[in-house]
């Protein structure tokens, strides 16, 4: 063990790295970390560094309690792309010698314990979508393309190549350090892109996930710009989604158990990706409260609201085939489940723990989900919908957070400490929120009556 440590140091050092980071999530999945000299590493890899939650949202502390200590994860290290000086691990929060029970990577490890100890592997791709924009001198911000104004800017070349200063620097950085990046483009929001890379396991997605926006944040601002992880930034434009693409493999052997060559239902799904569905579907609500965490989350979830027309995101909690009008597809080619509810402000941990453990639920309690939508769901009247037994997700924040708080799969997953927290977190910030009066309601009232 020592001898490894002393091995990862000294390949560090010849590489160049002179500082490491222990980086451990908050509530929100954002990166918080001391920096240590290199030559401190073996002591950083045995948990010295504390640190205290109580600094921090989420991570639930008094400030009298004794500190978190983040223990790196010796497999996650990256060297920082942008900054090779600099070597980034992925952590878990132990308190008093024993992994602290409220950190979001333990959370998500609990289960991937329990997804193991049924023999799968949980494989998780996460596709984001984003916003590259600059500030301008009015005060507001335009999109890094100058040209980048159409009114349907989805796939457009002209500004995809504006951007491309900056589009490829982020792709090479992804790329150099190991995230097989094999799509990119520009999305349906002016200055709004997307770029995929490839599944893996699900711990290990959640901690590129982390570091992917991390990353950007980083290259945008090295260039004068800034990338905006605000699930809906403008009213007119599309908002950004970061759709869990999720499936289940033999933990022995690697193989995918979701696809079938032999699906009835043609979508080329075995019965056990159904099931996954099944509780995909009965804990989407409380899912909600996690994957779109925020106020403006909700804002995304409709089906109006982008220049272009339909916003592509769900709205109903149902599934389909290759239908992008469904909270949960099966994208073509089955062999997996996409959950499109999923925006670019998640904690991937607390999400992907969440989805995971509604997923093995329904595997457990073989909760089939019916016949997939295949039709165009938001051309669906309210009454249409009660006849298909088609619910809307939730509308806004506090709706999720009722349906987080009945759920007993939360309370399950997150723990009880955990649990509380973040409803307590989230609960004031619906409050904030309710007591600020906004633009939209002095331009509508203040001289109307
Ligand atoms: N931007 C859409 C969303 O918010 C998704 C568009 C797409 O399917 O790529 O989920
Ligand atoms: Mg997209």
């Amino acid at each position: 063990m020592a001898d490894k440590k002393d091995a990862l140091k000294q390949d560090l050092i010849a590489k160049g790295v002179k500082y490491a980071l222990a980086s451990y999530c908050d509530m929100h999945g954002v990166p918080k970390s001391k920096t240590v000299p290199i030559d401190h590493l073996d002591r950083m890899l045995s948990g010295s560094e504390l640190c205290t939650g109580a600094a921090l949202d989420g991570v639930p502390q008094d400030v009298s309690d004794e500190e978190v200590s983040p223990h790196p994860d010796p497999d996650s290290v990256i060297i920082c792309p942008w900054r090779p000086e600099v070597a980034w691990f992925a952590s878990d929060l132990y308190l008093e010698g024993k992994p602290f029970e409220p950190c979001s990577r333990n959370i998500l490890k609990r289960v991937l314990a329990r997804a193991d100890s049924m023999g799968y592997r949980f494989n998780f791709g996460i596709e984001p979508e984003f916003f590259l924009l600059r500030d301008n001198e009015r005060g507001g911000f335009d999109p890094i393309g100058p040209r980048d104004n159409l009114a349907k800017p989805a796939y457009d070349v002209r500004s995809t190549l504006d951007s491309l200063f900056l589009l490829e620097q982020i792709v090479d950085a992804l790329n150099s350090v190991g995230y097989d990046v094999y799509s990119y483009d520009h999305e349906d929001g002016n200055g709004q892109f997307e770029i995929d890379f490839n599944y893996t396991d699900g711990l290990t997605m959640a901690d590129r996930f982390v570091f992917f926006r991390l990353l950007l944040h980083e290259i945008a601002y090295q260039n004068g710009c800034f990338a905006s992880f605000m699930p809906k930034p403008f009213s007119d434009r599309a908002g950004s989604g970061a759709h869990y693409n999720m499936s289940l493999a033999d933990k022995k052997t690697g193989k995918n158990l979701f696809e079938s060559s032999d699906d009835p239902r043609g979508c080329d799904l075995d019965a056990l990706g159904y099931y996954f569905i099944g509780g995909v579907l009965k804990h989407l609500p409380a899912l909600c409260a996690v994957i779109s965490p925020t106020i403006n989350s909700y804002k995304r979830l409709i089906k109006e609201g982008s220049m272009s027309g339909f916003t592509w995101a769900p709205v109903f909690a149902c599934f389909g085939n290759n239908n992008r009008t469904n909270a949960v597809r099966v994208p073509l080619g089955g062999g997996r489940v996409e959950l499109r509810a999923a925006d670019i402000s998640n904690n991937p941990y607390l999400g992907g723990a969440l989805a995971l453990a509604a997923g093995l639920e329904g595997i457990e309690q073989k909760l089939d989900p019916g016949a997939p939508h295949t039709e165009n769901m938001y051309l669906k009247s309210d009454k249409q919908l009660a006849e298909l037994g088609v619910s809307y997700l939730p509308r806004t924040l506090s709706d999720a957070l009722d349906a987080f708080e009945r759920d007993p799969l939360s309370r399950e997953v997150f723990g009880e400490l955990m649990f509380r927290t973040y409803l307590d977190f989230k609960r004031q910030e619906w409050e904030d929120y309710m007591n600020h009066v906004s633009d939209w309601e002095v331009n509508r009232y203040l001289k109307f009556y």
